[in-house]
């Protein structure tokens, strides 16, 4: 018991009123392991139909005692100094998680879960040196870090905690990744919040379920600050290449300063933080140079534009579009909308919902609140659907559905496209896609659909012909006027790393191994010839299931320390993943995601390179990544040793950049 605790629940009246705000179900599970009484979990268990807050139907007198327990029992905690109870037998956390999801969840999630709740008070992703740290050379160790969005924050924070040198190179002028880049109108998150942050620095005063980008750059400049990482962060620098030198078993890593001066820094090992989505892709459409007004990608948005009473032109309608649509539509004079295939969008009732004050107070002052949230949050929106989105070779509407269960999902989302359009049937043809539900990313319905019936707001479907100075003409010959053209027309996805040129062992160049789009890497992190270069949201490892990709960010950067520490520990020079691992992984991903939704016939998304190889996205279950990244196994590596004399090594940190 923490003396915040034993102050703030000092006054009774506010751990009342907070509780009758906050979510009953966390209640009920936190009065379950502080209480150690698992006995309401039998009471509630007839009333919960799912890990979503709003899937309970638990009666008013049911919830009542729920509160008064739970008050009793942090009163009398508080009073009494007793110890609450936070280790749990498995037996025991099983039975909270099963009844708090509302349903049966296999033993095979209990360590994660266990890890991911940081139940047992360690923290089980932090590196453990298995030698005595003040032994180890770490000062001769460097690591060059690219990116410092949340996966370089994330390897940054890892790094300084295990007191391995390290620079973070920025091209951008602040932190924060696609969150700063992105600021749109609307731009926010998708993936619930409470589990869109790191497991060891959860926020528990987000405003919204799913925030917006302020908050969530906010929330990552609060990460750098805490862990004291800005100081190792050289902003304004832009990587250009790096190239590894077999003699020295050091990569040298060039890069190019605003004022286009260039440098070279040499380091032990290399992270790419720099993410999936980070080069906007513009659309090839003939005449777009030749238009007189103004011109935005979403992901470069100029916030002196000022769209109020201008005709808007929006090219694309994915998760980008879906947000800036509804945001922007009620001050222009017109949105016209081209849409070159409709995305399935969910509804969701959270998503437009602020946290209500007494579940951020709960939140912020009961033990485990944020935990067992954190856990229903993690179940409601990770592996659930998982199994749902295999083909099924017998099923017998293969084009709009992959299974039964698919099918249901397809007629939910349907259901929810006609409610919306109030009988429109000219827009519900339009609106509903051809494909299952799942092959492109799912979107959550941010109010396009009564977007769409605005007065103002016009939704064209006709390919696009061309651009002229001050319009956008359809292939139909229509010609739509436009004083500003927004493309929501999303990245460069297939093309990871770039433009970034990499050359590794003997010269070999990453772009000729991957060829245009086609990137492949062992775990998504680690290539044969490129020994002691660790990729971060690499090939195969982007999340479309569901689940929140801070996940497998954590995932991928404890694996990657792993690695570093069998370097430092055993004084290797260098890891290189052997070919017939990475070879024989590959295949497996390329065999589960063939039978995976994003490989339907029907999908055209930037998940699949020109040859219709899933390339971006994961088809494991997140607990499945987590295992496989669970432990490094140096057996996997080729290992060169020795590392060079450490004053080679620290001549050559020397050079690093300014
Ligand atoms: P996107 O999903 O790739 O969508 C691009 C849109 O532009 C699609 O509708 C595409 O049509 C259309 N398009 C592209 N080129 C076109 C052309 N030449 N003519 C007409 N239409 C064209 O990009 P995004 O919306 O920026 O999203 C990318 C990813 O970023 C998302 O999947 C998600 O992972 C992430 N994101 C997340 C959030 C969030 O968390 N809330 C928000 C924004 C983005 P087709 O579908 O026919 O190709």
């Amino acid at each position: 018991m923490t003396n915040s605790f034993a102050k703030a629940v000092a006054d009774e009246a506010i751990l009342r009123s907070s509780l009758e705000e906050a979510d009953i179900v966390v209640s009920a599970l936190v009065l379950a392991h502080l209480g150690g009484d698992l006995s309401i979990l039998d009471e509630v268990k007839p009333f919960i139909h799912g890990a979503w807050n709003y899937q309970e139907k638990i009666p008013d007198e049911l919830k009542k005692n729920i509160r008064e327990r739970l008050v009793a029992t942090l009163i009398e905690s508080a009073k009494s100094n007793r110890p609450l109870v936070r280790g749990l037998s498995d037996a025991a956390l099983k039975k909270i998680m099963c009844v708090g999801a509302g349903q049966e969840i296999p033993d095979e999630y209990l360590p994660l879960m266990a890890e991911e709740l940081r139940l047992n008070d360690e923290d089980h992703r932090a590196l453990q040196w298995r030698r005595d740290p003040r032994e180890l050379p770490r000062e001769d160790f460097k690591v060059v870090v690219i990116g410092a969005g949340l996966s370089g924050i994330c390897a940054g924070m890892r790094l300084k905690e295990a007191g391995i040198p390290f620079d973070i190179l920025e091209k951008n002028d602040e932190l924060g990744g696609t969150w700063y880049e992105n600021s749109y109108p609307g731009c926010g998150v998708d993936t619930a919040n409470h589990i869109y942050s790191f497991s060891f620095h959860p926020k528990p005063d987000w405003t919204r379920h799913f925030s917006k980008q302020k908050e969530i750059l906010n929330y990552i400049k609060d990460v750098a600050d805490r862990f004291d990482l800005r100081g190792q962060i050289r902003f304004g620098v832009e990587v250009e290449k790096f190239e590894w030198d077999d003699d020295a078993s050091l990569w040298s890593v060039t890069v190019r300063g605003k004022d286009g001066s260039r440098k070279t820094m040499r380091c032990n090992a290399v992270i790419t933080a720099v993410g999936l989505l980070n080069r906007p892709a513009i659309p090839a459409i003939p005449g777009l140079s030749e238009f007189k007004g103004e011109c935005l990608h979403t992901a470069q948005w100029d916030h002196n534009v000022d769209l109020r009473g201008k005709r808007v032109v929006m090219i694309g309608t994915g998760a980008s579009g879906m947000q800036v649509g509804p945001e922007i539509a009620p001050e222009v004079a017109s949105l016209t909308i081209f849409q070159r295939s409709p995305h399935w969008a969910a509804k969701n009732p959270l998503y437009h919902s602020a946290v209500s004050e007494g579940q951020v107070w709960a939140l912020k002052n009961i033990p485990l609140f944020n935990e067992w949230q954190r856990f229903l949050l993690f179940w409601a929106s990770s592996d659930v659907f998982h199994s749902t989105l295999q083909m099924d070779d017998k099923w017998t509407r293969p084009e709009q559905s992959l299974n039964q269960a698919n099918h249901e999902m397809r007629e939910m989302l349907i259901a929810h496209i006609r409610e919306e359009l109030g009988g429109d049937e000219e827009l519900i043809a339009k609106c509903v896609p051809s494909y299952p539900p799942y092959g492109k990313r799912m979107l959550r319905d941010n109010y396009w659909y009564r977007m769409l019936r605005r007065e103002n707001v016009k939704l064209v479907t006709d390919r696009i012909d061309r651009v002229t100075a001050d319009a956008v003409v359809s292939k139909d010959g229509q010609v739509h006027a436009a004083d500003v053209i927004l493309l929501a027309t999303g990245f460069q996805a297939g093309k990871v790393l770039w433009p970034m040129s990499i050359r590794g062992s003997g010269g070999v160049e990453l772009e000729k191994e991957w060829g245009e789009d086609d990137p492949r890497a062992y775990l998504g992190m680690t290539m044969p010839k490129f020994p002691n270069l660790f990729l971060t949201m690499g090939p195969n490892t982007g999340l479309a299931h569901g689940g929140s990709m801070i996940f497998h960010i954590e995932c991928q950067i404890k694996y990657i320390l792993q690695a570093l520490r069998e370097m430092i520990e055993s004084g290797h020079s260098a890891l290189e993943v052997r070919r017939e691992v990475h070879d024989l992984y590959n295949v497996l991903v390329d065999e589960k995601c063939r039978n995976m939704v994003w490989s339907h016939s029907g999908v055209t998304s930037w998940y699949k390179n020109k040859n219709n190889r899933v390339t971006t996205t994961s088809p494991w279950r997140l607990v499945d990544y987590w295992d496989l990244t669970q432990a490094f196994d140096p057996s996997e590596y080729r290992i060169f040793s020795p590392r060079p004399a450490a004053s080679e090594a620290r001549t050559a940190h020397d050079e690093s950049v300014a």
